[in-house]
């Protein structure tokens, strides 16, 4: 495996992470994901982190939190995925 293709792959994810986190994808490209995020460590890593970010979002908009908290978030959630796709 070369590491051009394993970057694909690793840009694809970072591409869908929001849908992919959101369960909006199906069928072949879900499989793919996922069966890649299992085997990519980087990936693993980016969505495990991604995903306590959202968690700690989704808790943050139920608590009814200040909305600049809530924008906070947003903002750390975009840059956290800007590093990765942003080179
Ligand atoms: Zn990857």
């Amino acid at each position: 495996m070369s590491d051009e293709c394993r970057h694909e792959d690793c840009k694809k994810v970072n591409d869908l992470l929001s849908e992919f986190l959101d369960e909006e994808l199906k069928g072949a490209v879900l499989l793919e994901l996922k069966e890649h995020i299992e085997k990519c460590p980087d990936c693993h890593l980016n969505v495990d982190s991604v995903r306590k970010v959202i968690r700690l979002y989704r808790d943050a908009t139920e608590c009814d939190c200040p909305v600049d908290i809530q924008i906070r978030l947003k903002d750390v959630i975009r840059r956290a995925r800007e590093e990765e796709t942003g080179r």
